[in-house]
């Protein structure tokens, strides 16, 4: 029988490479929700005639319900609307694509259903890391990751033999457009300069995140969640062509790691067939045509934003969600060109200096402190 998947954030870039999956697969799409891109998801309801489909943008959704009401199709509305596509109950895994701190509830309330979670939306994880690794334990579902550097541990880790043989996770980062750069040269940049990503076609959300490279300090913390490892024991190296896309090291110094060309749709495909593996779309990796595979330590004093990362996951509590919130709204600042490109980090860390102090906190003490962190942004430019 054919699977039955759920697409959050099914117009994004992960949501329509996941689709092109789906199509080669075989699948059944049951559920597709967006933010407000009503165009695109009526396109992909008509070809997919998913049960349920949802926009976060209440205007966006009513527009859409119109239009597609010759359908089948169900259309709910607003954020509520696509937490109730997280919760549909026909189908066997749902993917989350969505971007930023958006993506959380949906997790949780998927995983409230039992539902195996392919996850893209790493800010899941850097947000809620506690609550949803607890709640998918307690639920025996599991997280799939479809970040390509976590894939990739993830599979370097199916050989492991007992946990304390790991001794490190090694991130590969493509070090983004700005590599090389000075600070002082940074001063400058422009939006469309960093939105030009070497080797990933990607949301410009996350592409501004890996000009700054905070995307690999959320990828720090989501690698220690996902892995339940120590952030001293996440190490990250610069490897400009993108095609390691991770390592693991064992206690004897063995190096393990997974290679393949930059396409995302090998790890979206292999979140959704695991532990199984079939023939993909992608290009082969034919290695005589990457004779240098160069690899830097990162700059850590000029990409500060990783050590922001690093420092908050290793302070804990609500300090993940400061930092991530806080990026939230500097990286949209930046992209609305309300400020400049090292000013990103630098309001990081002032929001994250804020963080309050709360034991065994709870969903919604990581949702205030994420409005904190955006108002602590807003009142710093
Ligand atoms: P995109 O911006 O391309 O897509 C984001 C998706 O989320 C869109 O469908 C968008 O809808 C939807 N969305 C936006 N805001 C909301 C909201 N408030 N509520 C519900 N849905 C919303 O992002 P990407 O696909 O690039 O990234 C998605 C996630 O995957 C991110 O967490 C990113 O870090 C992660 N990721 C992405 C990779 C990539 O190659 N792109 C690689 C590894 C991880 P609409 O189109 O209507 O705005």
């Amino acid at each position: 029988m054919a699977k039955k998947i759920s697409i959050l954030g099914s117009t994004g870039s992960i949501g329509t490479q996941s689709l092109d999956v789906a199509e080669k697969r075989g699948y059944e799409v049951k559920v597709l929700t967006a933010g407000s891109n009503a165009k695109l998801l009526e396109e992909q309801i008509r070809k997919w005639k998913p049960n349920y489909a949802a926009l976060a943008d209440e205007k966006a959704a009513k527009e859409l319900r119109l239009a597609v009401a010759d359908t089948d199709t169900k259309v709910l509305i607003g954020k509520e609307g696509v937490n109730e596509c997280a919760a549909y109950e026909d189908t066997d895994v749902v993917i989350n694509a969505i971007v930023g701190i958006a993506g959380l509830v949906p997790t949780l309330t998927a995983i409230s259903k039992g539902k195996d979670i392919a996850l893209a939306n790493k800010e899941t994880l850097v947000t809620g890391g506690a609550l949803v690794m607890d709640e998918a334990k307690k639920m025996g579902v599991k997280i799939l990751p479809v970040d390509s550097e976590h894939s990739a541990i993830f599979q370097c880790l199916e050989g492991m033999n007992k946990k304390d043989e790991l001794k490190s996770i090694i991130l590969t980062a493509s070090g983004g457009p700005f590599f090389g750069k000075t600070r002082e040269e940074l001063k400058t940049v422009t939006l469309a300069q960093a939105l030009k990503h070497p080797n990933w076609e990607m949301g410009a959300k996350i592409t501004v995140d890996s000009a700054t490279m905070m995307n690999k300090g959320l990828e720090l913390i989501e690698a220690v969640w996902l892995f339940g490892v120590d952030p001293s024991m996440v190490d990250i190296v610069v490897h400009r062509e993108s095609i390691i896309h991770s390592l693991i090291e064992y206690n004897d110094n063995s190096v393990i790691a997974q290679l393949g060309v930059p396409d995302m749709r090998i790890p979206i495909q292999y979140a959704l067939t695991y532990p199984e593996r079939y023939e993909s779309p992608v290009k082969k990796l034919n290695l005589w045509e990457y004779s240098n595979l160069t690899f830097y330590k990162p700059d850590y004093e000029t990409f500060r934003a990783i050590n922001i990362c690093r420092e908050a996951i290793t302070k804990g509590g609500l300090y993940p969600g400061v930092a991530n919130g806080a990026n939230e709204m500097a990286n949209y600042l930046f992209r609305q060109g309300k400020i400049g490109f090292l000013d990103i980090a630098d309001l990081v860390e002032k929001a994250t200096e804020k963080t309050p102090i709360i034991e065994n906190h709870t969903i919604s003490d990581v949702l205030e402190a994420d409005i904190m962190a955006r108002e602590t942004v807003k009142a710093l430019i």
